[in-house]
């Protein structure tokens, strides 16, 4: 392969920890074409199955190798309707970027960068590419939930004629991808010139609804006049570890931290923002964790100027959940990892502020029921690891609301909702459901694919058209 992946341009590591400004700078139309000219357009492009909603990506590449960006967009657009999102937050090392033939013998086609490349160009040239709607069908259908799933889900039926009206709990639209992921991964802006195209497509957005508590599923149905619901409220119900100390000040929540700083702006306290958030300067910040969230966390805090923060994860490296890009952009930023490593209490002051987390080393035993080798407990290896702040980052679980409020809609074990994998139909007729608060945390892309097959089955059981997403 004569041309090399072309890297993409980003902020020095010393000057980004300063700001909350985006790390990744994007690719230049000339390393895009570059890029794009090394896919092979194989015959059969298995890339394409690696993606969970399918995008032509063989096509949309070719056009950009062609230097048709905006015809690139009009393809892509057929499949995803958030490029610049996905682009930025797929984990495509594991979906298209996985399965690309080049990957076998060198590096992989930047699939994700040319996909914000694009979905970046449209943004930036003036120029929108808002898809066909079909004629009103005179059919209505709520979306609960603003994040990715509920927002593929809108898009679709849309754009197969029915009125679609998205009820968000939160008085910004976008899910996770506005209060969960930081600025610096994915600029709000982004998320918002994203929504713009949908709220062009006629979906009426209504923020904050709580669904369960403003108004029930069942008064949906039966006092508004849905004809059929979707549910994607996701997974934002943090776990905590349940260990001795937990309730002291300055344990907190990923999602609390997190949505303070990303949505309510608290590292601009005072400024513009009155949310204030635990001040992190020259302080030592534990995050207990080592997903991607974890991960989000620790490079904010490092970013509010904390003198160490640390990650403390119970495996080692090569277990962590989080993206690979991430721990490396988080290691460039001096974030200090502290593995097999697990915390069995928290220490206090008198007036009950944290002072410490007691630690306990940890080594590697035999695969448990995930494949990963099991942590088992170093005796005699306990320590105190002095910390100002621990953010706990272990997991998040569905919230009961929907469920409690609305019985005849079954849940697992795990209160995840209970569907047919086929249509995401729910065990109540016309209710739909999909993206995290079916599978449990997961990705941007399997929750907009979730909403897309929903989308599928309640046109069809709406008596809708089939539609042709190619026709644009
Ligand atoms: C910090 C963090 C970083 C992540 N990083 C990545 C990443 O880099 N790449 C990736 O692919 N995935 C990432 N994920 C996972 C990804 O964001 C989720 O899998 C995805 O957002 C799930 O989409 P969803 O639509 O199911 O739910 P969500 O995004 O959680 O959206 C659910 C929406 O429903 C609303 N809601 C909840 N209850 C109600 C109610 N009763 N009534 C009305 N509205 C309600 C919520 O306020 C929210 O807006 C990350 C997650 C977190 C927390
Ligand atoms: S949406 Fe995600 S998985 Fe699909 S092609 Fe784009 S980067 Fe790959």
């Amino acid at each position: 392969m004569a041309i090399p992946r072309q890297k993409m341009p980003a902020q020095d590591p010393v000057e980004r920890v300063g700001n909350f400004k985006e790390v990744n700078l994007g690719l230049t139309p000339e390393q895009a074409q570059q890029e794009a000219l090394r896919c092979i357009q194989c015959k059969d492009p298995v890339c394409i199955a690696g993606c969970p909603v399918n995008i032509k990506i063989d096509q949309f590449i070719k056009l950009i190798a062609e230097g048709d960006f905006m015809g690139a967009v009009r393809k892509i657009k057929e499949d995803n309707v958030l490029p610049s999102i996905c682009g930025r937050v797929c984990p495509q090392e594991d979906q298209c970027e996985k399965v690309c033939v080049i990957g076998k013998k060198h590096e992989p086609v930047a699939i994700g960068n040319l996909e914000r490349f694009v979905g970046d160009y449209e943004r930036t040239s003036g120029q929108k590419i808002d898809p066909k709607i079909a004629p009103p069908t005179g059919k209505k259908v709520a979306v609960v939930g603003s994040g990715p799933a509920g927002l593929s889900c809108a898009n679709d039926l849309a754009q197969y004629g029915h009125k679609v009206v998205v009820f968000e709990a939160l008085h910004e639209l976008g899910g996770v991808l506005m209060y969960g992921i930081p600025e610096f991964r994915l600029p709000k802006e982004i998320v918002r010139e994203e929504l713009d195209g949908l709220r062009r497509m006629g979906i009426e957005f209504r923020t904050d609804v709580v669904v369960g508590r403003t108004i029930t599923i069942d008064e949906l149905m039966e006092e508004e006049g849905f004809d059929a619901v979707f549910i994607g409220v996701g997974a934002g119900l943090p776990w905590f570890m349940g260990i001795p100390g937990e309730n002291l000040v300055g344990v907190l929540a990923a999602n609390e931290f997190l949505t303070r700083v990303n949505l309510m702006k608290a590292y601009d306290f005072l400024k513009s923002s009155d949310t204030p958030v635990f001040d992190c300067k020259g302080k030592n910040v534990a995050v207990f964790g080592g997903g991607n969230t974890a991960m989000d966390a620790v490079r904010t805090a490092k970013r509010l100027g904390a003198e160490h923060a640390y990650i403390v994860y119970r495996r080692s490296e090569k277990e962590m959940p989080a993206r690979e890009e991430e721990i490396h952009n988080a290691k460039e930023e001096g974030i200090e990892f502290l593995l097999l490593t697990t915390p069995l209490e928290f220490v206090g002051d008198e007036k009950a502020w944290l002072t410490g987390a007691k630690c306990q080393k940890m080594e590697l035993g035999e695969p448990d029921d995930s494949g990963r080798r099991r942590p088992v407990p170093v005796e005699g290896s306990e320590y105190i690891l002095p910390i100002d702040m621990a953010i706990i980052s272990i997991g998040n679980g569905p919230n009961p609301l929907i469920h409690q409020t609305t019985p005849d809609i079954e849940v697992s074990k795990r209160e995840t909702i209970v569907v047919d994998v086929n249509t995401m139909q729910t065990s109540k007729e016309n209710v739909y459901a999909g993206g995290d608060i079916v599978t449990g945390g997961a990705t941007v892309i399997l929750a907009m694919g979730a909403g897309r097959k929903a989308a599928a089955a309640i046109n069809e059981k709406l008596g809708g058209t089939a539609k042709n997403f190619n026709e644009w």
